[in-house]
């Protein structure tokens, strides 16, 4: 469903971080190493156990990763373990590409997908009521006089913006569906509503801080589309929200 090209760009990211980090303590090992004293000894074995063990978690959760891009079905866990190194790793992946000059848009798209792609590939299914569908509002047309942040089914469906065509999928697949004003609202609906699962669609930087903020639950990121530019008048691809809620439902419910 996803590009793997724009998802290597991240991993990429990642191995490269990863060694930075460990020539760090590399390089502060070799400095202590000049003057050997039994402090400075401790010091040092204990900096390059660090090394090792940061090299060995890059190397395994590099590995978990490439087969999840390779679309193996990984266990659950496996999945949540790939998905902790990919958050451990974020921070100093953004940093690490804005010294390189790559936009953070691309990053963020990278980092999007393989959290999609983890969270997809995790094997774990939901009952429709546990799954949340949470859109933002800027996908109402501007002149809609319906109040639908409140109660989305105020929505008359005249068709003419994505909110109609959630409503429908909503009603089709039993999945509730939520219209967040912004971030907060955002984040207070999930605490509220407290689902297994979401559906998440934003612009990649709302994405990117809601995938980042609610880490304890999974969540696809769907990118909305800004054809008026940012904030207004959105729109959504419809067929994304169905199979991102094909990757969360069970089976029997995807019939
Ligand atoms: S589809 Fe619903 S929300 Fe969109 S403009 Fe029509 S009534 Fe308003």
């Amino acid at each position: 469903m996803e590009n793997n090209g724009k998802k290597r760009i991240f991993l990429s990211l990642v191995l490269g971080a990863g060694f930075i980090y460990a020539l760090v303590f590399l390089l502060i090992w070799y400095i202590i190493s000049l003057n050997s004293q039994t402090l400075n000894k401790i010091l040092m074995i204990g900096l390059l156990s660090a090394a090792i063990i940061l090299m060995l978690l890059v190397l395994g959760g590099m590995f978990f990763l490439v087969l999840t891009l390779l679309r193996f079905d990984l266990p659950p866990k496996i999945s949540r373990m790939s998905r902790k190194v990919v958050d451990f790793f974020s921070p100093a992946v953004f940093h690490l590409a804005k010294v390189m000059g790559i936009s953070e848009e691309v990053v963020a798209d990278s980092y999007i997908k393989l959290v999609n792609q983890l969270n997809s590939q995790s094997n774990e299914h939901y009952q429709p009521e546990d799954v949340l569908i949470l859109v933002p509002h800027c996908l109402q047309k501007n002149d809609c006089p319906y109040k639908i942040t409140t109660d989305v089914e105020n929505c008359h469906r005249c068709g003419r913006c994505s909110i109609s065509g959630l409503l429908e999928i909503s009603h089709e697949r039993g999945v509730p569906l939520a219209v967040a004003s912004g971030g907060t609202f955002a984040r207070k609906t999930i605490k509220d509503r407290k689902p297994k699962a979401v559906v998440a669609v934003a612009c990649y930087r709302d994405l990117l801080s809601g995938v980042r903020d609610i880490n304890q639950i999974p969540v696809i990121g769907v990118l909305n589309e800004r054809p008026n530019g940012p904030c207004f008048n959105t729109t959504v691809q419809l067929c994304k929200i169905n199979q991102a809620l094909d990757c969360f439902l069970a089976p029997e419910e995807n019939d």
